[in-house]
């Protein structure tokens, strides 16, 4: 299938159904020669996320400035995001397959779950109190809360029993369809093994 066309970053669709699905949906054809790394810079998760509705023009801008301006931090960062959707892969993948997690990934994101519930604050407001998260949109990393927060919400929710794996590559969707047929993530893949099945009749 040499005609497949990567889509970019600026392009990838977001079929997962779930935030944090859509998330490591970014990368695909993963264990072949022609892995889709679409985050190849600090850039490019900043398209991401802006597409994702995590951040703000505004805030990109001052993102990018920042990077700009702390580029080892900025390619630190890019790589640690990177583990965070190849590990919260595996996990999800796992579910969707009925497969043993692996301890390290579990783990990795008990400590991720640790880190983004430090993030929240008790505030008082008026005649009542309120569990707000710090919003910090100058730090480099701000983007893979939110992320973390829906991957936490959805496998402990009962939403994890509709997750599924696309019969045709890796990517993952939440089935939200009344009968739970859903079998593709997305028209393109369920018209590639429809063409290939048309062929092998044909032939
Ligand atoms: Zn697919």
């Amino acid at each position: 299938m040499s005609r497949r066309k990567t889509l970019p970053v600026q392009d990838i669709p977001f079929v997962g159904g779930c935030l944090c699905v859509d998330f490591v949906n970014i990368t695909g054809a993963r264990n072949t020669q022609r892995e889709r790394e679409r985050f190849q810079t600090y850039a490019d998760m900043l398209i991401w996320s802006r597409r994702a509705g995590l951040l703000t023009s505004a805030e990109v801008r001052r993102l990018n400035a920042n990077a700009s301006n702390h580029p080892a931090a900025a390619r630190r960062t890019l790589s640690r995001v990177r583990k965070i959707r190849e590990s919260l892969y595996r996990v999800l993948c796992g579910v969707a397959e009925q497969t043993r997690p692996r301890a390290d990934d579990v783990a990795f994101l008990d400590h991720l779950s640790r880190l983004e519930r430090q993030r929240y604050e008790l505030t008082h407001k008026g005649s009542r109190y309120e569990l707000r998260r710090r919003e910090s949109k100058e730090e480099l990393d701000c983007m893979i809360w939110p992320i973390v927060a829906s991957a936490i919400e959805l496998v402990t929710s009962t939403e994890i029993a509709r997750l599924k794996r696309c019969g045709e590559c890796d990517w993952l969707f939440v089935d939200d369809s009344k009968n739970r047929s859903r079998l593709w993530c997305k028209n393109e893949c369920g018209d590639r093994v429809r063409a290939r099945r048309h062929y092998a009749r044909y032939k």
